[in-house]
């Protein structure tokens, strides 16, 4: 059979009316229905484009000029966002991007899912959707004697220079990083140099409770030794009352994992607190925590809503991290049960039910499609089932223990569409129907969209 040709060639310019986007927000165009993704391409925009990688199934395309500009296009207010990969969508209207994550979760829901009736509502977006983020972790090179800290270049692990805020970050973590670096740079201190795997000083992270303002500052090292750590924390401490908590992490190890295995405390506590509706939370520095909190709680509402409850129900939550939704349904359960992999999550998990006096929520570490079946063989009959997996989904095992444990209801909590489409499938052949799913924009500027999902028994 004679080989298909592509309609392109590297290098040409070609002239393309954008169709549609992508999931990761690119601009579709075709020629001759052989597909062209462009990076920043909107729909309804005709453009000049060089392609600039031909494959047998579609071409990526550079986007040189535009003839006529989308009204949802404008001017992204970040001056590094096209050198940065951290957002994504900046170049859209905020309106747009709502639309595209409920188109992308209404795709997948069919495509992936081959679930054709499922409710999905239209994205629950914020009123201001800037300045968002409640933690930053942000690395750390030297160039010519001086410190410098910033987000590396998009597929590059150069740092961008002169990148003194990030705009989807609170004010208060991007002035704390900024201290940090100032105070360390002064003191200093070396940065970790990840070619050579010399150093020290390798990543700040700081995470901050958006209704406490406490915050935490946590030094990320190469070395068990940070010089003159005295100095640096007594300075943080005196200049910024607000941090509460000072910790140094060490990540001995050439790799692109932040965070290393051994966290010590330096100064104040080793958690700070955060308030969601009416449940304080302590947050440790190793442990999940939503990073939008303003979308959290329309998330946790959202869930609660969809686990109808009544006081009476027996509920577990799986992936539970610091306890946070299993705390929230415990106010309107009769049991909840938490199950979560991360030891020091568990631990806040349940220092977060005594900070709240809350009885009624009993916390296990372990890896929930494990737990799961242990449970059932103890007799353990939950009413409801609340999950929230990492980006993988849902362990295959976990699926099939709650199949098998069959609760009235399942509230499906996703930060991957695709991953929930999949297990929603399973689910469905299992005996249950997918009611509706709810869209909410934890990550607004990018193309991620985290969704809450009812499944009920047929
Ligand atoms: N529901 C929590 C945490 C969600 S993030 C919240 O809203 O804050 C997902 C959590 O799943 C993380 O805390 C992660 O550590 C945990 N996790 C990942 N794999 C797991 C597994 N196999 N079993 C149990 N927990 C797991």
């Amino acid at each position: 059979m004679e080989k298909q040709k592509a309609p392109v060639q590297k290098n040409q310019m070609i002239t393309l009316v954008f169709e549609d986007m992508t999931h990761e927000g690119n601009g579709v165009g075709k020629i001759k229905g052989y597909p062209v993704f462009v990076p920043y391409g909107l729909p309804g925009e005709t453009a000049k484009v060089k392609v600039i990688k031909v494959k047998k199934n579609f071409a990526i395309g550079k986007l040189i000029d535009i003839d006529n500009q989308s009204t949802d296009r404008v001017e992204p207010p970040c001056n590094v966002y096209y050198q940065c990969g951290g957002c994504q969508l900046q170049h859209m209207s905020y309106k747009l991007q709502k639309e595209m994550k409920h188109a992308q979760v209404v795709n997948v829901m069919k495509k992936i899912g081959h679930i054709e009736e499922v409710l999905v509502h239209p994205t629950i977006g914020m009123d201001d959707p800037w300045r968002y983020r409640n933690k930053v972790q942000i690395p750390v090179a030297e160039k010519n004697g001086e410190l410098i800290t910033g987000f590396y270049r998009k597929k590059s692990h150069d740092i961008i220079e002169g990148m003194d805020r990030c705009i989807i970050t609170s004010e208060l973590n991007d002035r704390m990083v900024e201290a940090v670096r100032s105070i360390a740079e002064r003191l200093g201190i070396p940065a970790y140099d990840e070619k050579t795997h010399r150093g020290v000083l390798r990543h700040i992270m700081v995470r901050t409770g958006e209704m406490t303002d406490e915050t935490m500052i946590v030094i990320v090292t190469r070395t068990k030794e940070l010089p003159n750590k005295k100095a640096l924390v007594n300075e943080i401490k005196e200049t910024y009352p607000n941090v509460t908590s000072i910790m140094q992490n060490i990540n001995k190890d050439r790799t692109n994992v932040i965070l290393g295995k051994e966290t010590r405390l330096l100064a104040g506590e080793s958690y700070i607190h955060d308030k969601i509706g009416d449940i304080t939370f302590a947050i440790s520095a190793k442990s999940f925590y939503q990073v939008n909190p303003t979308q959290t709680k329309q998330l946790y509402n959202k869930a609660l809503e969809y686990a109808q409850l009544t006081g009476e129900e027996t509920v577990i939550d799986a992936y539970c991290g610091i306890g946070t939704i299993s705390l929230f349904l415990a106010q309107q359960a009769k049991k909840v049960y938490g199950v979560e992999v991360v030891g020091e999550a568990i631990a806040d998990a349940k220092e977060n039910a005594k900070l709240n006096q809350m009885e009624n929520a009993e916390f296990v570490v372990g890896q929930a499609e494990k737990v799961m079946p242990w449970w059932t063989a103890q007799g353990l009959k939950p009413d409801v089932i609340v999950v929230d997996p990492p980006r993988k989904g849902c362990d295959e095992a976990l699926l099939e223990a709650m199949l098998t444990m069959k609760p009235e209801r399942i509230v499906y909590v996703s930060c991957n569409p695709s991953t929930l489409a999949r297990d929603l499938r399973i689910l469905e052949d299992g005996g249950y129907k997918t009611k509706e799913v709810q869209p909410v924009d934890m990550f607004p500027q990018t193309n991620h969209v985290e969704c809450v999902a009812l499944i009920e028994l047929k």
